[in-house]
C-alpha cells in the first residue's frame, strides 16, 4: 500500500457531471486539488474544481496531460473507455481498477461475473438475432426484458415482453441497432434496493445501510433508509458487496442494485463502479458521505464510518421539479443540492433534496 496522498495533492476526475461535482467538493474538503476531464465546457464538476481539461475522454494527449497533472485519477461514470483507463494506469494510479469498468460496461460480462462469485441474478441469455429472442422468451415462459449489453442506463435501450406465446419478433434486434443484446427473465420483485460500499487501498471494506429505491419512467425517483427489509436480507446485500469488492481488488465506492423477492431473497441487477444516485442520502444521514468515502479510498486514507445517524428520504429533482426549490427550502430537516445545470430539460437531473427524520 502506498502512502496516503498529502493535502495539496491533485486528484483527477474523468467526467464532469453532478457526481464529479460532488466528488470534487468532497475532495476539496480534504484539502486536495481537483482536475476534471470533460468535453463539455463549464460542466457541473468544473464549476467547483481547480481546473478543467476540455477534451474527449479517450483523447490520448488529454489523458497524458491529466496523468501529468494528477497524483491519482478516478472517474464518475462507468462508460469511461477501458483503454483510456489502462493507458492512464501506466503513469498514474487509477481507481477503481480498469477491470471494474470492463465488468460493469457489459451486462453479459457483469451477470457472468456475479454468478461466478456466487451472487444470484435474473436468468439471462445472450441474444444476437430474432431467433435467439424467440427461443429465449420460450425458455422464460413468454416474459422477459431485452436490453442492449452496453451503454444502457435509466431504462434506455430496453424492451419489455409480457406473455408472448407466439412469434412476431422479426425486426426486433434491428430496431435496437443490431448490437449485442441480453434477454433477462422478468423478475416479479417486491421492491428494489441498493447498497453503497467502499474498499480502501489496504483492503478494508465499509458498507452503508441498504436503501429502498423507487424508479419513475426508468429514472430513480426516491431512495429511502431504512429499507423495508429483514436483517437477513440486509446481511445478504452486505455479504454480496464484500464478495464483489474483494473479487475485483477494488478501490473506491461502488453502487450495487438488487431486486428483493417476496421471500426476502436477492437478485443482483447491476453494479456501478462509482458513487451512485441512490447513495446521495449519505450526505445528510451519515457523518461521512459516499463522496468523501470515495475520495478517502482513492487517496489511500482510512475509510470513514458508514453508520447512519438518521432515517432519510432522498428525492431527485428532475426537469421542472426544480421549481419546487423555494418551497423545499422553507421546510425543516430538508437540504437541497443543485447541480449547476443551466437548463431544466425533461428527464434531466437538476438536483436532489434530502429530508432527515427519526434521528437514531
Ligand atoms: P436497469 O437499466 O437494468 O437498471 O433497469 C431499469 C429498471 O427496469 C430496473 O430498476 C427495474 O425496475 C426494471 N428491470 C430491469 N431488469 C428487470 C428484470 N429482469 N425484471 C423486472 N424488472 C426489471
Amino acid at each position: 500500500m502506498s502512502a496516503p496522498l498529502s493535502p495539496g495533492s491533485t486528484i483527477g476526475i474523468i467526467g464532469g457531471g453532478q457526481l464529479g461535482r460532488m466528488l470534487a467538493m468532497a475532495g476539496a474538503r480534504l484539502g486536495y486539488r481537483i482536475v476534471v476531464l470533460e468535453p463539455q465546457a463549464d460542466c457541473p464538476a468544473a464549476q467547483v474544481a481547480n481546473r478543467q481539461i476540455i477534451a474527449a475522454y479517450d483523447d490520448p494527449a488529454a489523458l497524458d496531460e491529466l496523468a501529468r497533472a494528477c497524483d491519482v485519477v478516478t472517474y464518475e461514470f462507468e462508460n469511461v473507455p477501458v483503454v483510456a483507463a489502462q493507458h492512464l494506469a501506466k503513469s498514474v494510479p487509477v481507481y477503481p481498477p480498469a477491470r471494474a469498468l470492463e465488468v460493469s460496461q457489459d451486462r453479459l460480462a457483469e451477470k457472468t461475473f456475479l454468478n461466478g462469485i456466487g451472487i444470484q441474478t435474473a436468468a439471462f441469455r445472450p441474444v444476437e438475432n430474432d431467433q435467439d429472442l424467440a427461443a429465449g422468451l420460450a425458455a422464460f415462459g413468454g416474459s422477459g426484458i431485452l436490453k442492449t449489453c452496453r451503454m444502457g442506463y435509466d431504462g434506455k435501450g430496453q424492451l419489455v415482453f409480457r406473455n408472448m406465446t407466439t412469434g412476431g419478433f422479426d425486426g426486433t434486434c434491428a430496431s435496437l441497432g443490431n448490437v449485442p443484446l441480453i434477454l433477462e427473465s422478468f423478475v416479479a420483485f417486491e421492491r428494489e434496493m441498493s447498497v453503497i460500499a467502499a474498499r480502501g487501498t489496504n483492503g478494508s471494506i465499509s458498507v452503508y445501510d441498504p436503501a429502498e429505491n423507487v424508479h419513475r419512467d426508468g429514472i430513480l425517483h426516491t431512495s429511502t433508509v431504512p429499507a423495508a427489509i429483514s436483517e437477513q436480507t440486509a446481511a445478504a446485500a452486505r455479504q454480496a458487496a464484500h464478495k464483489i469488492l474483494s473479487a475485483l481488488d477494488y478501490v473506491g465506492v461502488i453502487g450495487i442494485e438488487f431486486f428483493v423477492l417476496a421471500d426476502g431473497s436477492l437478485l443482483a441487477n447491476e453494479m456501478a463502479p462509482r458513487v451512485h444516485n441512490s447513495g446521495h442520502w449519505t450526505e445528510a444521514a451519515c457523518v461521512i458521505s459516499q463522496f468523501e468515502q470515495h475520495m478517502r479510498a482513492v487517496a489511500g486514507l482510512p475509510l470513514g464510518d458508514a453508520n447512519r445517524h438518521s432515517d432519510c428520504l432522498m428525492q431527485n429533482l428532475i426537469g421542472d421539479d426544480v421549481d419546487q426549490v423555494p418551497a423545499l427550502l422553507s421546510k425543516p430537516d430538508v437540504a437541497v443540492h443543485l447541480y449547476g445545470k443551466a437548463e431544466a430539460r425533461p428527464g434531466r437531473k437538476m438536483g436532489h433534496f434530502t429530508r432527515i427524520a427519526g434521528r437514531n
